[in-house]
């Protein structure tokens, strides 16, 4: 096992593992963090690890002990790999392409800092790597696991961070009070008529016809029946029907993901789905079932914690390595589930590969993205900062705080 957090990085991108069993990454974790004298836990319903870092200072200022929470998500995603890196993935149809491994990397790197700094540490430092961020719900299963009880004691923060291509400049820290990410659900429609020859459609009810309608309909009454300053992303990325040119079928299915900043949005955007395509299976005599599986909720960074974190991000980088995010984005994170439980804030950091264009660098989950784990000892450093800052607590003097440099780790 390489020691370095590069060589691990690497190493995690040639065998990336989907979903919530991943018996490779769990297995590298566990053994890096045996290796600094830890006590990690594997969890019972996923490919998760768990640990904690003991602090052997007294708690700062006249509060009591402290927990803060690091989180790391370890997945990959079913795509095949076509960046020209020579770390490039060995497994057909799985890629490390939303930076997870970078993740991971980061936080094995910022707990061999803690570990050899933890006479100064006034408290204690939970590990979340989880498993299953991408579409599996790893962080609602791991807090069913009981990692927030992991220390002891509930955490007084969580934080994660994130990798983005494109979004700001290489080694550039972002983010924002508030939604970070969006709530999302799944939807499946599945369409059933009466199949036929092509040659008489009017002696079948066509479902692809009705199908079809439903998908451009929604997009255009998503804009037209939600508010423009509440905004609904509706996607259609699948949709399936028949076998052949000349053969009316008898079904057609669609899925979609529904993306929305609150409660109330998800709501309607969900009625109306269901409105418009039972109203539209009417109109052409055919049957409909709508499914909805609400997935992830909306990312809510706390205020405070994101104050924090921007004040962190510029004493220990500089100022200039802070970017004030001005609207959320889209995609989702099931993160969600522990800052719906405890304040703290995900922090999303530029990972261009140096001296590109990075602006318009491939994104998240293309097939052709590249990381460049030269933000990694900054990465780490990030969330060595961040743990110490929460641990120090409200009647922290700023001049107290470690000021860790951001490439402790190489
Ligand atoms: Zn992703
Ligand atoms: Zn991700």
């Amino acid at each position: 096992m390489p020691d370095d957090i590069t060589g691990i990085r690497r190493e995690l991108h040639r065998r990336p593992e989907i979903g919530l069993d991943l018996p490779h990454t769990q297995g590298l974790v566990r053994d890096f963090l045996t290796g600094l004298g830890l006590d990690p836990v594997v969890g019972r319903d996923c490919s998760s690890v768990t640990t904690v870092i003991r602090g052997e200072a007294g708690p700062a200022g006249s509060g009591p002990r402290r927990t803060v929470l690091l989180r790391a998500d370890m997945d990959a995603l079913p795509i095949r790999e076509t960046a020209d890196v020579d770390y490039r993935s060995r497994i057909r149809d799985a890629m490390h392409a939303c930076g997870h491994d970078l993740h991971t990397a980061a936080l094995l790197g910022a707990a061999r800092t803690l570990v050899q700094s933890r006479d100064t540490l006034p408290g204690d430092v939970v590990l979340m790597f989880q498993p299953g961020e991408e579409g599996f719900d790893g962080a609602r299963i791991m807090l069913n696991e009981g990692v927030l009880g992991a220390s002891g004691a509930r955490p007084d923060a969580a934080w994660a961070l994130h990798v983005v291509s494109n979004l700001v400049p290489p080694g550039v820290f972002a983010g924002r009070p508030g939604a970070l990410m969006a709530a999302s659900a799944l939807i499946t429609v599945t369409v059933r008529g009466t199949g036929g020859h092509a040659a008489t459609p009017h002696l079948t009810r066509d479902p692809v016809l009705a199908a079809a309608e439903m998908v451009t309909g929604l997009y255009a009454m998503t804009f037209r029946s939600l508010s423009p300053f509440t905004p609904v992303v509706l996607s259609v990325g699948h949709f399936e029907a028949g076998t052949r040119a000349n053969v009316i079928p008898g079904a057609a299915t669609f899925a979609a993901t529904l993306r929305c900043f609150d409660t109330a949005s998800m709501k309607a955007a969900r009625d109306l789905v269901a409105r418009f395509c039972v109203g539209t299976a009417h109109a052409h005599n055919v049957e409909v079932d709508i499914r909805v599986e609400p997935k992830y909720p909306v990312t809510v960074n706390d205020p405070g914690r994101a104050a924090d974190a921007a004040a962190v991000a510029a004493r220990t980088a500089g100022p200039d390595r802070w970017r004030d995010l001005p609207d959320p984005l889209a995609t989702s994170e099931d993160f969600a589930h522990v800052l719906n439980q405890v304040p703290g804030a995900m922090v999303l950091l530029g990972a261009a590969p140096a001296g590109g264009e990075w602006s318009g660098a491939p994104v998240n989950h293309a097939p052709d993205v590249v990381f460049d784990d030269a933000v990694l000892p900054d990465a780490a450093g990030m969330l060595v900062a961040l743990a110490r800052h929460t641990l120090a607590g409200p009647d922290q003097d700023p001049r107290s705080i470690m000021n860790v440099p951001l490439c402790a780790d190489e």
